[in-house]
């Protein structure tokens, strides 16, 4: 078994691939842990720990906590102290997966792979060249940042998301230029550790593709907290004037600002992996056609993460490669099945999705009923001083069955769980309203959501 790229897609297939017995080398050329952990997700969830603890401190004049300001103010943050913590957890991280993997006995390459056909992965290393004949063979290469022409990151104020850690100081006006998961991520993060921010949005709004109320609830909080958004505003390109930034806008408008972050998606990294050598079918957008085990165009050869375009998620990835290694070895195997995955957008507070949007429902897609509690009603969250967020719950009409949720909370990827639970063991609204939970709590919600909702049957 060869594997070419070490991210999650990458290392969680080799680590059931040895599990089930199999050889199995690794080709990496960054390291271990690949771009989710070493620029993607654990630094960007790392730098958010921080900003996250500074939006608490919000509510904290409230609670009756002083501090040395005037009620709340007095707490600052050490940008380069921030920065050193984000890159050496990171390393960390990225070393116990490489230990991990190297115990159980998976052999690694630091190089680059290349197919030469359905049955060999060409390693370039920096002592030459490396053939590795495979029985199978998993490309799960990832994707990198997606640059405008217009608009070329110079890693000093002109960035993408991989080169922000090198920043010493909170930038003092962050552009960022994209209002997706990304964009929203970072704008919310920097204005909490104290940057000035706009946040430029092609569309309507922000998380245009994310659940609407969600959405229109932390576009308000983004404003709330003085981010200046830019609605229905296409950036054309940005360009450098000293020390400044200039995102030239479609309409002609200019901002102005100190840095400006370019979050416009990723592109895959499939262009220099002898594709062709095999006959592995790309789509029309550069991904790896693959079905829902993991299977691409070429006998043998399969494809996990990023790199397929499936879903952007560190824990899809790991899924599909998974999921390739048990087919590919005859182990169990279930298709990948998207209702049962939960995500989570880490802003203050934090959006989390599971199962079907609502847009499935209001359409008439699906026969189903929805109900929205706002958690400013719950009395846990009165107590902690929350007054923002909600629990949505969805349901079959006819069956009761739960089948999407969406929580708007702080920490709401934690209170997703039992929603996901519920939709992963076909659970209906009363078997989720009848099990208890813990008075008081954020979790009542999401009962109290099914008890409402064991009304809507029929
Ligand atoms: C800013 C940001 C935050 C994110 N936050 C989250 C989050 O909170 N939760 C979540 O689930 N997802 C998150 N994601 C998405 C997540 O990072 C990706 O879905 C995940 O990294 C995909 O894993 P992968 O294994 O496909 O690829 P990657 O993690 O990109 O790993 C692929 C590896 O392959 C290597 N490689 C490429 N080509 C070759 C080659 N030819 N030979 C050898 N090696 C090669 C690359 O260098 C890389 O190390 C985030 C993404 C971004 C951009």
């Amino acid at each position: 078994m060869v594997i070419v790229g070490g991210g999650p897609g990458g290392y969680e297939a080799a680590l059931v691939a040895r599990q089930l017995g199999a050889d199995v080398t690794v080709v990496e050329d960054k390291g271990l842990g690949g771009s989710a952990v070493l620029t993607d997700v654990v630094p960007s969830k790392t730098l958010i720990a921080t900003a996250e603890f500074m939006t608490t401190t919000e509510s904290a004049p409230s609670l009756g906590i002083l501090s040395s300001g005037d009620g709340g103010d007095g707490v600052g943050v050490d940008f380069e102290m921030i920065d050193r913590r984000v890159l050496d957890l990171a390393k960390a991280q990225s070393k116990d997966i490489r230990t991990r993997l190297e115990r159980e006995g998976v052999a690694i390459v630091n190089g680059t792979g290349r197919l030469e056909g359905s049955g060999c992965v060409v390693a370039t290393t920096k002592h030459g060249q490396q053939r590795l004949p495979a029985d199978v063979i998993l490309l799960a290469t990832g994707a990198r940042p997606r640059t405008l022409e217009t608009a070329q990151p110079d890693g000093e104020r002109i960035l993408t998301w991989t080169q922000l850690y090198d920043l010493v100081e909170a930038p003092e006006h962050l552009i960022v230029v994209g209002s997706g998961v990304t964009g929203a991520e970072f704008a919310g993060a920097y204005q909490a550790l104290g940057a000035a921010v706009t946040l430029v949005s092609s569309r309507d709004r922000v998380l245009p593709n994310e659940d609407a109320d969600a959405a229109e609830l932390i576009e308000a909080v983004f404003r709330r907290r003085g981010m200046e958004v830019l609605s229905r505003s296409r950036a054309a390109g940005v360009r450098r004037e000293g020390d400044r930034v200039m995102v030239d806008l479609v309409d002609g408008r200019v901002v102005e600002g100190s840095h400006c972050l370019i979050a416009v998606g990723g592109v895959p990294n499939t262009e220099d992996l002898g594709l062709e050598t095999a006959e592995v079918r790309t789509t029309a957008s550069g991904h790896i056609a693959v079905d829902r085990v993991s299977r691409t165009t070429a006998r043998g050869v399969y494809a996990a993460g990023d790199c397929t375009g499936v879903l952007a998620l560190a824990s899809v990835a790991a899924m599909q490669g998974r999921i390739a290694m048990w087919h590919a070895l005859g182990d169990a195997v279930s298709p990948l099945d998207l209702a049962q995955v939960s995500a989570n957008i880490f802003t203050a507070p934090e959006i989390a999705t599971v199962g079907i949007p609502e847009s499935d429902i209001t359409t008439g897609k699906v026969r189903g009923a929805v109900t929205m509690l706002p958690l400013a009603r719950n009395p846990r969250a009165k107590m902690l001083g929350i007054s923002e967020g909600f629990v949505k719950l969805f349901s079959h009409r006819a069956s009761g069955l739960v089948v999407g949720g969406v929580v708007v909370a702080p920490r709401a990827s934690e209170l997703i769980h039992p929603i996901t639970l519920a939709i992963a063991n076909r659970l209906t609204v009363d078997q989720v309203a009848n099990a208890f939970t813990v008075y008081p709590s954020l979790s009542g919600s999401i009962a109290e959501a099914a008890r409402v909702l064991h009304d809507k049957r029929g």
